[in-house]
């Protein structure tokens, strides 16, 4: 007889886990960790284990990741992508290889260690020799369609190397990764975009997969590692994984160079001891060694139990993580005002890497871990070069502790501080707030910026305090004079200097329009406004209407740069610089601007059959059109696929036009 308490845990766990299945599968933001969220998943599954009665087919144990998403057309996997079992101590291993003996009668199978890349599953499909369609994991049954996104990274072979070998048709399985170099600017450039950073290198790498536009993936470092073959017809495999994986590297496919043959499983145990420091030097983030049993046949007959296969186990290394003290909350102004949190914490070697200072988002985040000042905390580094405060040790709490609450007032200028509604960031107003100032000049140095060589922050910050500079324009008016009245600054490095400046006023709109610093438009909206409009003028003269007709400008966006070009000292920056001789215009046209469907709404529904709904849905907005989600006396147009449900009933009561996918095409055409 199951206890209610136990029912009501078990449920519990289940909502829990879905929750945070779907943060971490569809939205690719995890508000836990890992090693939480394997914390709940385990005692889950105890549970069921001990109380067989309370499995539901729907449990998340029963299941692997999450529904596709629809805005991607769907693929159905024809072998099951599976999950792994984890092992995180070394008897679970062992228990995992007994069962197998067992299973195999007494043989004692030989393995394949492989790291265990963090990134995403996909499948890529050849057909004759070619790239015929790479899909996402989804649920392991159903999959998304990500084949042009998947074709912008350079190591999936779009023709293989020697497609007569190849089989007809068939199906390799890898893990798409995000390089860790590129990581820390992403979330950078994310949170100048006011975007949510990416909690770990991981949900970088799916959400960068996952996008509408083969554009954006294109610009982020993603790779690949091929790990194993889904299927195959027509044509002859290899009788073990090893040779599999010899056998698909002949083909052209890139095979992460750090598997292993072991003969035991002694071996496999070494293998995994040895990645645990070797994987702080590679530039991608592993998060265990994945243990196979080598010939194909054992593995056939080990089969699989539910969502996991009975032939392989993930061996996961211990989270990279330890407990110090947290002595004092402090504020970092940032370029657009946002008032910053970091711990200051008492230093702490975090898997090989001396830790002082750990982020801490925002104050709701703060507040929603009970983070206190003075407690011990958990720190932990996840692939990101900043590490996190994951939470508190509750046990260790002495009463002493402070709460910690954003300060009403600018720690640098004094200013009342302000939080919009609907940000998460509180921010100092004060657009002259010396800390601010600073912050633009850097950014507006940068090398993602105009790259001015010879301009750090020590110099900027020496230019400010001697009133040579008020803002980022001032420097193009530096003379030689000025630069050496500053300490330290010899002739030598004030005339590399004037060039340095002088060079970059040939930068690229792109680099330039990045440079003002406009809040939420980072480097990749910068180079979408350059393509668009051409001109600094063109861009200021926007109305929020014209920028949000923009796919992938939305309304947040369009109002920080309208309410930017609004401000007298913003305008007058840009008067600064153009006098200056700095680039204002492309030199080449601008795409043009045709939107022929402004003021016109449309609702897409029901499964189409050439493009998917969000592509229909993207280009509308291109063109100047409005997308809303629910037919009214106000829309302009349905366009209905098949099964189209009740809108379409709506549609015809109120009179709007209906349109075929293939009517909506012909309009276009129009
Ligand atoms: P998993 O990622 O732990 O293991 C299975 C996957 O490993 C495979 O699908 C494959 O993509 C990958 N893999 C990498 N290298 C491989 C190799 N060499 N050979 C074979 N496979 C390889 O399992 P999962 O089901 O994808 O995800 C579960 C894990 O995801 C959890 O343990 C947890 O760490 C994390 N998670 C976290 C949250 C959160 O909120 N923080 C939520 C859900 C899941």
């Amino acid at each position: 007889m199951v206890e209610p308490e136990t029912r009501e845990r078990v449920e519990r766990l289940r909502r829990e886990i879905n929750y945070h299945n779907h943060r971490y599968y569809v939205l690719d933001q995890p508000v836990i960790s890992d090693a939480e969220y394997d914390e709940l998943f385990r005692e889950l599954r105890d549970l069921e284990a001990q109380f067989p009665e309370l499995v539901t087919p729907d449990s998340p144990t029963q299941r692997v990741g999450a529904e596709p998403s629809p805005e991607f057309q769907e693929v159905e996997h024809r072998v099951p992508m599976l999950s792994l079992t984890n092992a995180f101590h070394p008897e679970d291993l062992r228990a995992w290889y007994r069962r197998a003996v067992g299973l195999l009668d007494g043989t004692e199978p030989a393995l394949v260690c492989e790291l265990k890349i963090d990134g995403l599953a996909v499948a890529l499909v050849y057909e004759d020799g070619a790239l015929a369609r790479g899909s996402t994991r989804g649920d392991g049954f159903r999959g998304e369609d990500v084949t042009p996104n998947l074709r912008t990274i350079r190591s999936i072979p779009l023709r293989l190397l020697d497609g007569g070998n190849a089989p007809r048709r068939f199906e390799v399985r890898g893990e798409v990764y995000f390089l860790l170099d590129g990581f820390q600017q992403l979330n950078r450039q994310r949170e100048e975009e006011g975007l949510p950073a990416f909690a770990n290198p991981r949900n970088a790498a799916a959400g960068s997969l996952r996008q509408l536009d083969p554009r954006v993936t294109a610009s982020r470092p993603l790779d690949i590692f091929i790990y194993g073959l889904g299927w195959a017809e027509g044509g002859t495999a290899p009788e073990t994984h090893w040779d599999t994986l010899q056998w698909l590297k002949a083909l052209g496919f890139k095979l992460n160079p750090n598997c292993q043959r072991c003969a035991s499983l002694e071996d496999a145990e070494d293998y995994h001891r040895r990645w645990v420091e070797g994987r702080e030097s590679l530039n991608y983030e592993v998060d265990g060694v994945v243990v196979k049993v080598d010939r194909l046949d054992y593995q056939r007959h080990l089969g699989d139990v539910g969502r996991e296969p009975r032939w392989a186990i993930a061996y996961k290394f211990p989270a990279r993580q330890a407990v110090t003290r947290l002595l004092e909350i402090r504020i970092n102004v940032g370029r657009t005002g946002s008032l910053n949190p970091y711990a200051v914490l008492e230093p702490v070697q975090v898997g090989g890497v001396t830790v002082r200072q750990a982020a801490l988002h925002n104050e709701e985040d703060i507040h929603r871990k009970d983070i206190r000042e003075g407690d011990w905390v958990v720190v932990q580094r996840a692939g990101e070069v900043i590490p996190q405060v994951v939470g508190p040790v509750l046990a260790k709490r002495t009463g002493g502790e402070r709460e910690f609450h954003m300060p009403g007032r600018c720690p640098v200028c004094g200013s009342e501080v302000v939080k919009p509604e609907g940000e998460a960031m509180h921010r100092c107003p004060n657009t002259a707030c010396p800390a601010q100032v600073f912050e633009r000049l850097k950014h507006f140095v940068s090398q993602s910026a105009m790259d001015i060589e010879g301009i750090g922050e020590k110099l900027c910050l020496a230019l400010l305090e001697a009133g040579l500079v008020h803002d980022a324009a001032d420097i193009y008016y530096l003379k030689k004079d000025d630069l050496l009245r500053l300490e330290r600054l010899a002739e030598k490095s004030a005339s590399n200097l004037l060039q340095a400046l002088e060079k970059s006023r040939e930068r690229p709109l792109t680099n330039v329009i990045f440079a003002l610093g406009i809040m939420h438009v980072g480097s990749e909206m910068a180079a979408l406004l350059a393509r668009r409009f051409g001109s600094v003028d063109r861009l200021a003269t926007a109305t929020e209407e014209q920028l949000t007709a923009i796919p992938t400008v939305g309304p947040k966006i369009a109002q920080s740069i309208v309410a930017y070009f609004r401000q007298e000292g913003n305008r007058r920056v840009l008067e600064k610089l153009r006098r200056a001789g700095v680039r204002v215009e492309e030199r080449a046209p601008a795409e043009p601007l045709r939107q022929p469907l402004v003021g016109k709404r449309f609702v897409v529904t029901g499964r189409l059959e050439q493009f998917t709904r969000s592509q229909v849905e993207e280009k509308i907005k291109e063109l100047g059109g409005h997308v809303g989600s629910s037919v009214s006396r106000n829309t302009d147009y349905l366009v209905a696929g098949e099964s189209p449900g009740s809108k379409l009933d709506q549609a015809k009561e109120l009179g709007v036009r209906v349109l075929s996918e293939g009517e909506f095409l012909e309009l276009l055409r129009e």
